[in-house]
Formats: C-alpha cells, sequence, structure tokens
C-alpha cells in the first residue's frame, strides 16, 4: 500500500512532471528533433550538470532546429 501511494506522489511531483515534458530540455536537446523519442540521458545530465533539463552531455548529435524531419 505505502508504494502505491508512494508511486502516486512521484507520477505527480514536479520533478516528474517536468520529466515528462520535451518542451522544457534545455539546449541543443530542447531544439532538437529527435526530443520527444529519445529526450536524451537526464540522469546524465543532472551527474554531470546538476540540472535534470540540460542538454544530454554525451550526445554528438548537433541539431541545427526543430525543423528538420526528411519525408519520403
Ligand atoms: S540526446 Fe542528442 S539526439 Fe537526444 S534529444 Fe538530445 S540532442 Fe537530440
Amino acid at each position: 500500500m505505502g508504494q502505491l501511494d508512494s508511486g502516486a506522489d512521484n507520477r505527480d511531483s514536479v520533478v516528474f512532471r517536468s520529466l515528462r515534458d520535451p518542451g522544457l530540455l534545455k539546449g541543443k536537446c530542447g531544439r532538437c528533433a529527435y526530443r520527444d523519442v529519445c529526450g536524451g540521458s537526464r540522469a546524465r545530465a543532472y551527474a554531470m550538470t546538476r540540472d535534470y533539463l540540460a542538454a544530454g552531455p554525451a550526445c554528438a548529435f548537433m541539431p541545427t532546429s526543430r525543423v528538420g524531419f526528411v519525408s519520403g
């Protein structure tokens, strides 16, 4: 029972809600066309910058804008 209550608290917390919103990502992750499916490692961003919404520090991809999908 305590586990279930704790889970509900986590889902509603400010931190967990922000982690589920790719629109809050910063830096290159924030402007990356793949942010909705990737989002970068939030754990690594936090470990290296103390900001869990910062750009993924280990990603080599360099997005230039959110526009950039190639269809076909
Ligand atoms: S980690 Fe790299 S590929 Fe993933 S969202 Fe960030 S910039 Fe884009």
